[in-house]
């Protein structure tokens, strides 16, 4: 410990109050990189916020960010760990070039208001790329975009609206784009249901829930991601349902966004399914080829007139990647812009077999294991309910598995011990590290043991 430590007029300063000074860590990155990359990309990144272990760091937009995850993020985590050693993760934000100082001003001023706004602000806020303008329509998505369009002309008419559908198919863009085309003239509030929780649990243990209640049942359009993650939290469940009546009750609108639709959430009170099946819902399925290669095509007219430039991907080129990319459009974005980059690299125009390889790499690295699959076939591995395991059971038969799932959530993931208890109902991160610890010593000493975590990996590993 205090090695870390600096002495400074007899106060010691322990390594994590440290202050970053942007400048000093940009001229590293000039000479770091040099000249050409710094002007053309880093010279554009900011510090939005520093916390102890990461940095929220804002570039102009996702195009840019995904070409700097791509290519420098190891080396800027690099340098960044030389001027504060606790920093583990960068996470980007994208903000408009020209809105960046505006922004700053805005939060700096926030910070002074009360903390649930503040934070709410700071990372619920509406991201600008994310509108209907961008949304490419197709015959996956058509109803679900048709009755977002159709809320924002006629508040309340179809009230909940609940869009349902799998991962990376369009329900954050879409939900972004109701929150931005009604902002002007409602007051709307935009939050995840993980970040809904993360605020009324903080309000309890502040004694704080009056002011919580006052802050969400204020709004006149409230839009809320991925409610699913309220399956099996009984006391987060009974205090959204009374947020959703008293909004109901005057009237505000609520657009609320799922991976399933309302009566298949799992571990949900059925009296709050019933509500929120009560208005419409509609769903979004996966993209046909068709849909595929036109956003395809609008991804890349929106690169060539930010960057003026032509991007050389030939017809052929564009139905080899839609018909490639399997899942969902998040991986055809990614895959689009490693595609780019190649292209412009090697500044030349790609056959179908670049195309191969550099999508042989992409699956590798894409096809990451989530801690939401591991707890999944681990749960299926032990057939036990999911909810049982993540519940606060203490149970051997529950208890041994659930430490399973943690174990290999911190060896296949790259998610640290707090954000991996959070995955775990909320855990502590201090629980996680034991599971860690008696699962090492376990799989060392115990035979059984062993051989059901290599043939959970491998279960895991098949799926890809
Ligand atoms: P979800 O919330 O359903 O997991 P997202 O809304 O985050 O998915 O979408 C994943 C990515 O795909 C985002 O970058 C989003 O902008 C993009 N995307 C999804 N559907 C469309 C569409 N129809 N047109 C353009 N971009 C889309
Ligand atoms: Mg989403």
């Amino acid at each position: 410990m205090e090695k870390n430590n600096i002495k400074k007029n007899n106060i010691y300063i322990s390594e994590e109050e440290k202050t970053l000074v942007w400048e000093d860590i940009q001229a590293s990155f000039k000479k770091t990189f040099g000249n050409e990359i710094y002007n053309s990309w880093l010279q554009k990144i900011s510090l939005v916020k520093e916390y102890n272990d990461y940095l929220i760091l804002g570039v102009p937009t996702r195009f840019f960010r995904d070409w700097i995850v791509s290519r420098y993020l190891d080396k800027i985590l690099e340098q960044v760990k030389g001027f504060k050693l606790s920093l583990s993760r960068i996470e980007f934000k994208i903000i408009e070039e020209t809105k960046q100082n505006q922004e700053f001003a805005k939060i700096n001023e926030l910070n002074k208001v009360t903390e649930i706004k503040d934070s709410i602000l700071n990372y619920n806020r509406l991201n600008p790329n994310l509108n209907f303008g961008n949304f490419i329509q197709g015959k996956s998505n058509d109803i679900a975009l048709s009755y977002s369009k159709k809320v924002c002309e006629h508040i309340s008419r179809y009230n909940p609206l609940y869009i349902c559908g799998g991962v990376g198919l369009g329900k954050t863009h879409l939900l972004n784009a109701i929150g931005l085309s009604l902002q002007h003239e409602n007051n709307v509030m935009f939050i995840s249901a993980e970040r809904f929780m993360y605020h009324f649990i903080k309000s309890i243990k502040k004694n704080d829930m009056v002011n919580f209640k006052d802050f969400f049942r204020k709004s006149s359009v409230f839009i809320i991601d991925d409610i699913q993650f309220i399956s099996g939290k009984e006391s987060l469940q009974e205090e959204f349902f009374h947020t959703f009546n008293s909004l109901m009750d005057k009237g505000s609108q609520i657009i609320i966004s799922s991976d399933r639709s309302p009566m298949k959430l799992d571990k949900v009170q059925d009296r709050l399914k019933s509500r929120l099946a009560g208005g419409l819902v509609v769903d979004i399925e996966a993209p046909d080829l068709e849909l595929k290669s036109k956003i395809i095509k609008k991804k890349i007219e929106e690169i060539e007139n930010q960057f003026k430039e032509n991007i050389n991907l030939n017809e052929e080129v564009i139905n080899f990647i839609a018909s490639e990319t399997k899942t969902n459009i998040r991986e055809l974005i990614g895959v689009l812009n490693r595609v780019i980059a190649f292209s412009r690299v090697h500044n030349k125009i790609l056959s179908i077999s670049d195309c191969k390889n550099i999508l042989r790499d992409v699956f590798n690295q894409i096809r990451v294991i989530t801690v939401d699959k591991i707890q999944n076939v681990v749960s299926n591995y032990f057939n036990i309910p999911l909810s049982d395991m993540l519940s606060q059971r203490r149970s051997r038969p529950l208890a041994r598995p659930r430490q399973i799932a943690m174990y290999l959530s911190k060896k296949m993931t790259s998610r640290s011990l707090p954000e991996i208890g959070r995955r775990f109902a909320n855990r502590d991160h201090t629980t996680v590290i034991h599971a860690v610890k008696t699962i090492s010593r376990l799989t060392d000493q115990d035979d059984e043991m062993k051989k059901n975590i290599n043939q959970i990996k491998s279960l895991l590993l098949e799926q890809q």
